[in-house]
């Protein structure tokens, strides 16, 4: 194969020597016609797998109507969406965006506003270690990366950091000019760190004794990720502010704020963006939803996910490895020592895409239609590259 000529990209990460062409459900095909078993799916966003026919029709069918008629206008498509996941969360207001980063600075635009408004200018939102949030100023700075620590400043001020699922620190942190608490139910970048459902209930009552706003980052554990539409329900609770993406488009960028009525403050002017609802992403947002919510496709999630994790706790026993973690199909493998990057690259040369959110641990995010089978082929490829990767034949 020739070298990809990258020499016009602008270089913010390092890529495989490998030219995707084509995706059909878990699998990715190269430009010489290799196939690859993807348990990345652009980073747990093609939630129905690559090309499915139900977004293909929805995108084809809304290209042959109406494209872009500009955020000032209204469009079915954009109503329609806005309808579903209102009736599907209970949060009565959605604003849509492009992406998770662009929804969540939405979200702390909207907690800002209502302090202002309701909590005597409060502005500051209590976030926590290890959290990831997108990477606008803002996100980033609302992040606790550890790595971003001294990049890009000053950073954003009004962000307060306390140790993740630490309910003491969190409450000594919330004072009079506390606006809301953000997180993550599942800290995902962080290397699928989930907090304990007994944990968002109480940040759930502390938040509403203290009168301040709770915002739930579900970028990454919404729309069926962890088997249930929303991965708040678990833990049966409902945050003031919610914000959606990677799933939600299934794979095209789109992203939504979702918030209470009494908490959708926003006036003319605050919150907006050219691509914003617009009717080509909105409808296939919509085919997501429906396809989600259709009877029996979340206890597949479900059932599919208590697999990956039973098999690759069997493995974890075989190799000697270490926790396997996660709800759904988003679930982490511990492997005790700093090699993920090493595993990554040994399991696309066997033709599977598994990613290294941390060194020592790899992340399984496939299509929530995922086969059984292809779960057992993942697990057969992943076991040869671990042990590719230890020296052993
Ligand atoms: N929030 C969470 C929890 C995420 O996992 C991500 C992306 O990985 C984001 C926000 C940012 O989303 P985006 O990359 O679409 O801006």
């Amino acid at each position: 194969m020739d070298a990809i000529d990258d020499s016009a990209l602008m270089f913010v990460t390092q890529r495989p020597q490998v030219m995707f062409v084509r995706g059909e459900g878990s699998w990715l095909y190269d430009d010489a016609g290799r196939a690859y078993l993807d348990f990345v799916q652009g980073w747990a966003v093609n939630a129905l797998g690559h090309s499915p026919a139900v977004l293909r029709e929805a995108l084809t069918a809304q290209a042959t109507r109406v494209w872009n008629v500009s955020p000032a206008y209204y469009n079915e498509p954009m109503c329609r969406l806005a309808t579903q996941l209102a009736r599907l969360s209970g949060l009565e207001r959605v604003f849509f965006a492009n992406s998770g980063a662009e929804a969540n600075e939405g979200a702390i635009k909207l907690a800002r506003k209502w302090g202002a408004l309701e909590r005597r200018g409060a502005y500051e939102i209590v976030v926590f270690e290890g959290a990831f949030h997108g990477r606008t100023l803002a996100t980033m700075s609302a992040s606790g990366k550890p790595a971003w620590g001294g990049l890009f400043e000053p950073k954003v001020p009004g962000f307060v950091r306390v140790p993740h699922g630490d309910l003491a620190r969190l409450e000594r942190a919330m004072g009079p000019g506390t606006c809301a608490v953000m997180l993550e139910p599942i800290q995902g970048e962080a290397g699928v760190l989930p907090v304990p459902t007994a944990f968002l209930r109480d940040v759930r009552a502390l938040t509403q004794r203290h009168g301040v706003l709770l915002i739930l980052d579900e970028i990454q554990t919404g729309v069926g990720r962890t088997g249930r539409m929303f991965c708040y329900e678990h833990a049966c609770i409902r945050p003031d502010i919610l914000t959606l993406g990677k799933g939600l488009g299934g794979g095209v960028p789109l992203a939504a704020l979702l918030a209470r009525e009494e908490v959708s403050v926003f006036e003319v002017g605050d919150q907006g963006g050219t691509f914003n609802g617009n009717p080509l992403m909105s409808a296939v947002g919509c085919a997501v939803v429906e396809t989600v919510s259709r009877p029996g496709f979340l206890e597949q999630v479900r059932a599919n996910g208590a697999c990956l994790a039973h098999r690759l706790r069997e493995l974890a026993r075989t190799l000697a490895l270490g926790e396997v973690r996660g709800q759904g199909l988003l679930v982490a493998l511990d492997l005790l020592r700093p090699i993920g990057g090493e595993v990554v690259s040994a399991a696309l040369e066997r033709g599977l895409l598994v990613n290294a959110p941390r060194p020592a641990s790899l992340r399984f995010m496939p299509a929530l239609n995922v086969s059984r089978a292809e779960i057992d082929t993942m697990i057969e490829r992943l076991a040869a590259s671990i042990a590719a990767v230890r020296g052993i034949p």
